[in-house]
């Protein structure tokens, strides 16, 4: 067997020691003779996978104990509806920053439950930045202030937390959660899709300030209330196990490898080693600020997009795959998630070293 070096943007690649577990313990969990994807989630052995998994995700990310922590479904996409649903209470606005493509989808949904203020774009330089703070025009009695920590899509994150003077900050954190240590107390609430570093795709993770669950009113459908799911723990229905089993065994592994402060070591030495491979040639270019520059998802451009599929194919026959960027932004993007190696990434310099030799 080869594992080739996935440099998907999601679902993305999941650490191999977690893959070989749940295949060693895939037709027979821990004695108990059927899979977990065939146990009750009401079982024992289901109810200490889910109260373990908080546990971790707690001691990780240093989740303070005034927060709640639910795993639900329906990915991020879902909390563009229930966030301006669940903590609108009695406003009539909410603040929202929009940084390119996934900050704009969360604003259409949120127009449908609530007045949306974009308080700064960076539309006008092609979404190639994070608005400059200083000349956000933040409404004081807004909701909350909507953020997306990183544009997936567009490569462009957040290395601040914005100062929202007393306003409840919300991040869609969907590809930086678990990338580097997180300070939760500056947010009011947290949402991550488990597909980029987390886990499978199927769960949704939502750790959320006790005071702001408060707000939920009982228009609120039961599925996306934060109450009803905070108070049934994240089992209001059945949840998505077998995806949840899996994100717990990624915590013991982030856990196990040293936490958020080796993982933040290994994200920078990795996003360097790429971003110095772009800057030092006149063959590759990155479309993004440097201040503002992801460190998981890196696009860059070929001198000549006619070239674009050659280095594809050629990419995808050194085992270097999904390297395609995304259709609205073109060119190359290589997401480097907690599971992606310093090895895959020097795998990928080198060849895009080779191939500007050779067509550069
Ligand atoms: C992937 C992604 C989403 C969408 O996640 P789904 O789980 O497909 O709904 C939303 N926001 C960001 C930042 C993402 O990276």
């Amino acid at each position: 067997m080869t594992r080739a070096f996935n440099f998907s943007a999601g679902p993305a690649t999941l650490p191999e020691p977690v893959l070989l577990r749940a295949q060693e313990e895939l037709l027979d969990y821990q004695g108990r003779g059927l899979s977990v994807m065939e146990m009750s989630h009401r079982s024992r052995e289901f109810m200490a996978i889910a109260e373990g998994s908080e546990a971790s995700l707690r001691e990780i990310l240093q989740v303070p104990d005034s927060y709640r922590v639910l795993f639900l479904q329906g990915g991020a996409s879902l909390q563009f509806a229930a966030v301006p649903l669940n903590l609108r209470g009695d406003h009539q606005r909410a603040d929202y920053i929009n940084t390119g493509h996934w900050s704009k989808k969360a604003i259409a949904e949120a127009k449908r439950f609530v007045d949306v203020n974009v308080a700064a774009s960076s539309e006008d330089d092609g979404f190639s930045s994070v608005p400059d703070p200083q000349r956000w025009q933040l409404d004081p009695a807004a909701a909350y202030v909507h953020i997306v920590s990183n544009e997936t899509i567009g490569g462009v994150e957040y290395h601040f937390v914005p100062d929202t003077g007393g306003v409840p900050l919300v991040t869609d954190a969907s590809s930086t959660i678990l990338s580097r240590p997180m300070d939760v107390e500056a947010f009011g609430l947290i949402y991550a899709g488990a597909q980029k570093n987390l886990g499978p795709a199927g769960l949704c993770i939502v750790v959320v300030r006790d005071d702001l669950i408060a707000r939920t009113k009982n228009d609120v459908p039961s599925m996306l209330d934060y109450a009803v799911q905070a108070e049934n723990g994240s089992m209001y229905n059945t949840p998505a196990t077998f995806a949840w089993y899996l994100t717990a065994l990624v915590l013991d592994w982030v856990r196990d490898e040293g936490g958020l402060e080796e993982m933040a070591v290994r994200n920078r030495r990795k996003a360097q080693t790429l971003y110095t491979a772009i800057d030092e040639s006149n063959f590759y270019a990155s479309p993004v600020t440097p201040k503002d520059r992801s460190l998981t998802n890196v696009p860059f451009t070929l001198a000549n997009d006619g070239l674009d599929a050659l280095f594809l194919g050629e990419a995808e026959s050194h085992q270097l795959l999904n390297l395609k960027g995304h259709r609205s932004v073109g060119g190359m993007r290589a997401s480097l998630y907690n599971a992606v190696g310093q090895d895959a990434v020097d795998a990928l310099v080198g060849f895009m070293r080779d191939f500007e030799a050779r067509h550069g």
